[in-house]
């Protein structure tokens, strides 16, 4: 079968990514002056890669020898498909709609991803099938998948899957280049993995990721992730890897055993992966270390206890935040500290304190998000009523988009630019950034 996998991007001028926040995407849009718009330029040059889920979709069938072809633009002749499957997500959610319709009625239409799955209304008046879940699953198990084109709404199990069955993305047969591929913690080429899927923590209420790949954790074999490591080794000359789970290390044992193997078997790569603070220990630290970990990304979310706790967030302590980055940074493993502005409870002194409690912090990276109630998510019907803006591809991280009781839409990107201008102006942070990429590479 000739198969299309459309994956539309809006034109702007920073990065979109639709791999992150859970498959829902987001649109670096740091701010407007000088240097949010030179972290902008560098972003959207050097970091680039397809969502996970689409990836593997791409490799599911293309192993099942139909002809595939990835695209981010409609190819003039695209009637010439068996099928297009279109790649969801709510940073595109506009693009997608303007490309469906003209699609409508003469090719089938497949529509994959968290934010279709999660907000089919907003397809079901056109043509089309969404299959909910996890797509590439639903693949493996359905090789005659045309024949469910007549529904629309494709529900599939995922339960007793084993994710050791998904083949490897073939990133470079997409299209992509493995050097963009570095997340800036990286250097050369980088991939992406998953060694677990799914969350059980309490911030499921805004959050996306619990909503594609359930609370329950599912994970690959050590084997399994391994022979992936030695493969994209071999193969690609690849040495640096991003580990994609929403929550690295979640399950301890899991970790240790990964890291053993890692060590034993002397595979010798640098990695990154995204954790909770109050999972890390010293010994863990130092374990992950030894196995090749030389960044990590962690959510600090906010300084005033009140608005985290207002918001149902899941952190560590002030005394245990600092312990910990401290603790990593000797470990001579980077970290990105993520924080976010404009949480309900937030208002000017808060969001002052949270930049200078960031800038206190002085980790390698530190990235500043706007609070988004994501349509889809628990919190989203107690905000549905307070939405500002018609625009799904508005919800992209970096802008408020529900009325807030304190600031205007205008007031946050000031307060998201100033985050950003003036964590990344200060000499301490160019120290700090010159002397932990020496301690690195
Ligand atoms: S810990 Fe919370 S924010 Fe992180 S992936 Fe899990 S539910 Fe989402």
């Amino acid at each position: 079968m000739n198969i299309l996998i459309l994956d539309p991007y809006p034109k702007k001028s920073y990065r979109i990514s639709k791999d992150t926040s859970g498959g829902y995407g987001t649109g670096n849009d740091f701010g407007d002056s000088f240097l949010p718009k030179t972290l902008k330029k560098l972003l959207i040059k050097n970091s680039k890669w397809p969502p996970l889920f689409a990836a593997y979709t791409y490799s599911v069938l293309k192993k099942d020898r139909h002809n595939v072809v990835y695209d981010e633009e409609l190819p003039k002749n695209y009637e010439f498909f068996d099928l297009i499957i279109i790649i969801s997500s709510i940073v595109s959610h506009e693009t997608e709609i303007e490309l469906i319709k003209k699609i409508n009625n003469k090719v089938k239409i497949f529509v994959i991803g968290p934010f279709a799955s999660n907000n089919s209304e907003k397809y079901l008046k056109y043509n089309l099938s969404i299959i909910m879940g996890e797509p590439e699953i639903f693949f493996i198990k359905n090789k005659d998948f045309i024949n469910f084109s007549e529904k629309k709404l494709i529900s599939h199990d995922v339960k007793n899957f084993n994710l050791d069955e998904l083949p490897y993305p073939e990133y470079e047969e997409m299209g992509y280049d493995l050097k963009k591929i570095n997340n800036l913690f990286g250097r050369g080429k980088s991939i992406p993995l998953i060694a677990t899927r799914g969350c059980p923590f309490s911030c499921f209420k805004y959050c996306v990721y619990p909503l594609q790949q359930g609370r329950k954790i599912r994970q690959r074999s050590i084997k399994g992730i391994i022979d992936e490591i030695k493969y994209w080794k071999i193969k690609y000359s690849v040495k640096n890897f991003i580990f994609r789970d929403p929550v690295f290390s979640i399950n301890r044992k899991h970790t240790v055993e990964l890291c053993n193997e890692l060590i034993q078997e002397k595979i010798n790569i640098n990695f990154i992966a995204e954790t909770h603070l109050n999972i890390l220990d010293s010994d863990l630290i130092k374990l992950l270390k030894k196995a090749g970990l030389t960044g990590i990304k962690v959510g600090i979310e906010s300084f005033d206890e009140e608005v985290i706790q207002e918001a149902n967030r899941h952190t560590a302590t002030k005394d245990d935040q600092l312990k910990k980055i401290r603790e990593l940074e000797r470990n001579k493993i980077q970290v990105s500290a993520m924080f976010i502005l404009g949480f309900p409870a937030d208002n000017p002194k808060t969001v002052m304190q949270t930049i200078n409690y960031a800038k206190k912090l002085n980790t390698t990276y530190a990235q500043f998000s706007v609070w988004t109630p994501y349509p889809g998510t628990p919190v989203f019907f107690e905000y549905k009523d307070r939405i500002i803006t018609n625009k799904m591809e508005d919800f992209d991280q970096y802008r408020l988009v529900f009325k807030h009781n304190v600031f205007s839409k205008e007031e946050i990107r000031y307060y998201l630019d100033k985050a950003y201008s003036n964590y990344y102006s200060r000499l301490k942070w160019v120290f700090k950034y010159i002397f932990s990429k020496n301690a690195i590479y």
